[in-house]
């Protein structure tokens, strides 16, 4: 499993950041980071998901009011 974040679109409410410990706040940028991860594209995120945090990470994506975070399987399949 794998998260996108689209960096660009995100607007600081941090929800995500309450819901899974790789996202933290980023005051600076009014944004969050998300750790770990590689910039695909421009301003946009991808990280690997460990097995034992699948739960959070999904529930980090769903947090989101503006739908800056988008999960997929390992077949590339959106979960959420
Ligand atoms: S919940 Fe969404 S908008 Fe808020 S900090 Fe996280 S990614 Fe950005």
């Amino acid at each position: 499993m794998y998260v996108e974040f689209d960096r660009d679109t995100c607007v600081g409410m941090y929800q995500c950041v309450a819901e899974w410990d790789t996202f933290e706040k980023n005051l600076n940028d009014g944004k969050a980071d998300l750790k770990g991860s590689e910039e695909e594209e421009d301003d946009l995120f991808v990280v690997e998901v460990p097995d034992s945090e699948e739960f959070d990470a999904k529930f980090a994506a769903r947090s989101c009011p503006v739908d800056a975070i988008e999960v997929y399987d390992d077949d590339g399949e959106q979960v959420v």
